[in-house]
């Protein structure tokens, strides 16, 4: 891992608390469907929206939200009333309107990396929320480049290298999603760095082959990172 030419960040449940708030929304969702379902079949009536509207809306609080009321229409046979999808979008404001919350040893790792290595935060995701999010985490000044794409996978990356001109073996990402952060990086020849957040959204959820499991390194937690890397280095 020596000679890195750059770091990049994944930003949601890398750098801040974000899948807690998609949950903390489900369970609210829950119970407003509770006298309708049980809450896993409303659960499950989710996951099955949200995998199918994702090729249409992207990620996101927005897209969520139409995929929220979308099984809830499903779920209550169209009766919906109105008071709930009202509650729904009140969740939805509340949620892109609410604080952002680096994790604990962010923002002193990216004090202590920004004078040896040029810093990327790299997320995806609907750029107006995300734009948001990097503005109030106070987090952007570390970061030489700031990329939001709507997809992370190896095609994405390797034309994100090519744009900057970085080898993969020159190249190394942090984040928290095996699916979205890691193994693509693996695929193209890059390093990665894999630090699980406490809970995983299951769209992100993923099982590495054997022929990559074994090509990515993972940490319990951020400020582990910079050892890390005096180590590989
Ligand atoms: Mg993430």
């Amino acid at each position: 891992m020596s000679d890195l030419d750059l770091i990049a960040f994944d930003a949601d449940d890398t750098l801040w608390h974000n899948e807690s708030k998609f949950a903390a929304a489900q369970a609210n969702f829950r119970q407003m469907m509770a006298a309708y379902h049980p809450g896993d079949v409303v659960d499950e009536a989710l996951n099955q929206t949200e995998r199918e509207n994702i090729h249409h809306y992207g990620y996101g609080v927005k897209s969520y939200t139409l995929s929220l009321i979308e099984t809830a229409i499903r779920l209550t046979d169209g009766q919906l009333p109105a008071s709930v999808i009202q509650k729904v979008l009140d969740g939805a404001k509340e949620m892109i309107t609410d604080a952002v919350e680096p994790l604990e040893h962010v923002e002193d790792v990216l004090a202590q990396l920004k004078p040896t290595y040029p810093l990327m935060l790299l997320t995806k995701g609907d750029l107006f929320e995300q734009d948001a999010k990097i503005a109030k985490s106070g987090l952007a000044s570390y970061f030489t480049h700031i990329e939001v794409v709507s997809e992370k996978n190896a095609q994405v990356y390797a034309a994100l290298l090519e744009k900057y001109g970085i080898a993969p073996a020159r190249f190394l990402m942090v984040g928290n999603s095996l699916r979205s952060d890691i193994l693509p990086i693996v695929e193209i020849g890059g390093h990665a760095v894999h630090i699980p957040y406490h809970i995983t959204w299951v769209h992100e959820v993923a099982t590495p082959s054997q022929e990559h499991a074994d090509g990515y390194e993972q940490l319990e937690h951020i400020g582990q990172l910079p050892a890390l890397l005096a180590q590989k280095g």
